[in-house]
C-alpha cells in the first residue's frame, strides 16, 4: 500500500509553487502540480516524480473536470496559483471595473474553486489546506491587495467549516519573494529590488524556498492545533517599515 501523502500544489510549475512541490517531494510525498501551461508543470512533475495536471483554475467547469482525475483522498491542498493583472491603461470607470473583476477572478477564484471542488476528498481527520496570501492583503496594493484580503477573510470561514472534521486551513502570507515570474513582472529595476531588501529587518529579499519551508510546516501532521491562522514570512518587512 502507498503510504505517501497525496499533496496538490496549484501553480506548481514556477516560483513559490515549484519550491513547495520540490520540498514536499523531498519529504517523500506524492505531489500533483496544477497550472495552465503544460510545459512548466510537466518539467516539475518529471523532476520530482510527481504528476502534472493542466487546468485553468478560474473556470469552474475545468476545475470540476480536472478534479475528477485526482485521487479519491487528498492529504494536503496548497492554494498557490494566482496572477496579478496589469493596471488599466484606458481611462474611465469601465476599465476600472474590468480591472477589479479580473483581479478578483485571477486571485480569489483559483483558491476558492479548487478548495470547494476538493473538500469531499480531503483526509478526515488530518487534511491540510494552505493558501498563499500576501502582505499586500494586509496593507494595500490596490485591487491586488483587496483580492488577497478576500482570500485572508475567506480562510477564517473555511477553517470554522472544516475544523470539526479534523482539517486545518491556514494562510501563509509572503512579503516580496524575488525568484518568481510574478516578482519579475512587478520589479524589474535593481534599485527597487534593493529598496525592498533594505525595508526588511534581515536585509535581504525573500526566496521561494522561504515560503516553501513555512508551507510544509503548516501542512505537517504535527500542526493539527493550528488553524485559521496567518503565518507572515516577510523578513520583518511589515514591522520594519
Ligand atoms: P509565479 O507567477 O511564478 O507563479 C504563479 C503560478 O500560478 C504560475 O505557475 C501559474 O502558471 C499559476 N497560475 C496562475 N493563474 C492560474 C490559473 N488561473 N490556473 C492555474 N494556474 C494558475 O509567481 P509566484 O510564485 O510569486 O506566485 C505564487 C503565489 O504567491 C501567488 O498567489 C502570488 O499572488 C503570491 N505572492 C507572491 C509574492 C511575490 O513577491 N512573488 C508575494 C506575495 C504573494 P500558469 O501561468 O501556467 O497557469
Amino acid at each position: 500500500m502507498d503510504t505517501r501523502r497525496c499533496v496538490l500544489v496549484s501553480g506548481g510549475g514556477s516560483g513559490i509553487g515549484r519550491a513547495v512541490a520540490r520540498r514536499f517531494a523531498a519529504r517523500g510525498d506524492h505531489v500533483t502540480v496544477l497550472g495552465r501551461r503544460p510545459e512548466p508543470i510537466a518539467a516539475v512533475a518529471e523532476e520530482i516524480g510527481g504528476t502534472a495536471l493542466v487546468v485553468d483554475l478560474t473556470d469552474p467547469q475545468a476545475v470540476e473536470r480536472a478534479c475528477a482525475l485526482l485521487p479519491a483522498r487528498v492529504d494536503v491542498l496548497v492554494n498557490n496559483a494566482g496572477q496579478r493583472m496589469p493596471l488599466p491603461t484606458e481611462p474611465g470607470l469601465a476599465a476600472v471595473a474590468d480591472h477589479w473583476r479580473r483581479m478578483y477572478d485571477h486571485i480569489v477564484l483559483p483558491t476558492v474553486l479548487l478548495t470547494e471542488a476538493l473538500l469531499p476528498r480531503l483526509a478526515r481527520p488530518g487534511g491540510r489546506i494552505v493558501s498563499i496570501g500576501s502582505t499586500a492583503g494586509l496593507r494595500g496594493n490596490n485591487a491586488y491587495g483587496a483580492a488577497k484580503a478576500a482570500v485572508h477573510a475567506w480562510n477564517h470561514t473555511l477553517a470554522a467549516r472544516v475544523g470539526p472534521e479534523g482539517i486545518t486551513a491556514n494562510v501563509v502570507v509572503p512579503g516580496y519573494i524575488a525568484d518568481t515570474e510574478f516578482a519579475f513582472d512587478m520589479v524589474q529595476d535593481a534599485a527597487e529590488h534593493e529598496r525592498r531588501a533594505a525595508a526588511t529587518l534581515v536585509k535581504r529579499v525573500g526566496r521561494a524556498e522561504d515560503i516553501a519551508a513555512a508551507v510544509t510546516f503548516v501542512a505537517s501532521p504535527e500542526s493539527g492545533f493550528m488553524t485559521g491562522e496567518f503565518v507572515n514570512v516577510n523578513g520583518g518587512h511589515v514591522l520594519g517599515r
